[in-house]
């Protein structure tokens, strides 16, 4: 490819696995556990397992793999702590859950927030978690900073702010003329934070404000995705007593399920015409693989999603994708096709 206009290291895509235990269906119907994890709880291997012998068996390496006894504070520490340091060195960072609905993408991305008062409990997810540790940092290092943060909703190609007050209010996108590749978005909410109990509470209250639609729109918890978003300023003297600014942002972002890119993807007419296939979550696959690709040519305009995140995707970035499934038998079929989508970010 001519033109190569981003060296090969800087864009960075890890990708990692959560597999959850068995669910209280899965386990009342006693739903074979197909899924293993035999490099325990610091491996990076997964095993479909469908009996000896059978040609089904299906190994996976990935850059982390989580089984059921990884717990929310080790997915913090492990995968997300290093983020955020990245974020705060300057870089904008983007972490996906992708998966089958009931797998646990908003259990990984937000988890228990209810009581958060200071102090999390065992169940809170990474939002809650990074604004907390966030602050601490900040509080310790730096001396003067601003933190904001946004939280946003992409439904069938249309946004929603769940920060707004104000339903009516229709976000648009803009490509942005001041700096290159990014976008703005007319009529967005950003609200500046002073510790990680206000940024907790914006995510309670959006949440809840997402919930509310959901039971009127039977799809729409399921075919939406959510994006929060931190953007930290954090300004330093250096030795020789000038002024450094430094800005870093986080994009953390509950996808819709998985299942809603199609078992046949594009191919799948009827589907398509249904308005079944989640065109954002295929056009971010494309982008994905194009970046890993080094390709001269990243297809960001393809869909809103790619377009929001696009500064903060390619170029100096770190992106993470948590791909979450089931260890079911009765998921096989979108549990392959997860980790399929996955091992292609490799
Ligand atoms: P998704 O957002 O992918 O549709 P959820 O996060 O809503 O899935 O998870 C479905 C259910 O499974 C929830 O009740 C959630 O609390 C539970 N769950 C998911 N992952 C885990 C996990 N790793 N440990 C404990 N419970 C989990
Ligand atoms: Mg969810």
């Amino acid at each position: 490819a001519q033109n190569r206009h981003r060296s090969p290291d800087e864009t960075n895509v890890q990708v990692v696995v959560r597999c959850r235990g068995r669910s209280e269906r899965e386990i009342k119907e006693n739903n074979q556990v197909i899924l293993s994890t035999p490099g325990g709880p610091r491996g990076n291997e997964v095993q479909i397992s469908m009996g000896p012998m059978s040609l089904a068996n299906k190994s996976y390496m990935f850059d982390r793999v989580f089984g059921p006894e990884a717990d929310q504070s080790m997915i913090y520490d492990d995968v997300v702590a290093p983020i955020v340091g990245e974020m705060l060195s300057g870089f904008n960072c983007t972490i996906f859950a992708y998966g089958q609905t009931g797998t646990g993408k908003t259990y990984t991305m937000s988890g228990d927030m209810e009581d958060y008062f200071g102090t999390f409990s065992d169940g809170a997810g990474i939002i809650p978690r990074t604004l907390h540790n966030l602050f601490h940092k900040l509080d310790a290092e730096a001396s003067e900073y601003s933190v904001k943060c946004s939280f946003i909703e992409l439904y069938n190609e249309e946004l929603r702010d769940l920060m707004s007050i104000d339903d009516a209010v229709k976000l648009r996108i803009f490509e942005d003329s001041t700096k290159k590749g990014g976008v703005v978005i007319h009529g967005m909410e950003e609200s500046y934070i002073k510790n990680a109990v206000e940024g907790v509470s914006l995510l309670q209250e959006g949440s809840r404000k997402r919930q509310v639609a959901a039971t009127k729109c039977n799809d729409l918890s399921s075919r939406s995705h959510t994006i929060f978003t931190i953007t930290v300023h954090v300004k330093e003297v250096s030795e020789d007593g000038e002024d450094l600014l430094r800005s870093g942002k986080l994009n953390l972002v509950d996808l819709a399920g998985s299942e809603s890119i199609g078992r046949s993807g594009a191919e799948n007419k009827r589907a398509k015409e249904a308005g079944m296939i989640n065109q954002s979550l295929l056009s971010l696959g494309r982008v994905i693989t194009a970046l890993v690709e080094k390709s001269s040519y990243i297809p960001y305009r393809e869909s809103k999603l790619t377009r929001l995140l696009q500064d903060s995707l390619g170029g100096r970035t770190k992106t993470c994708i948590i791909a979450t499934v089931s260890p079911a038998k009765l998921n096989l079929e979108e549990t392959i096709s997860t980790l399929n989508y996955a091992a292609t970010a490799k």
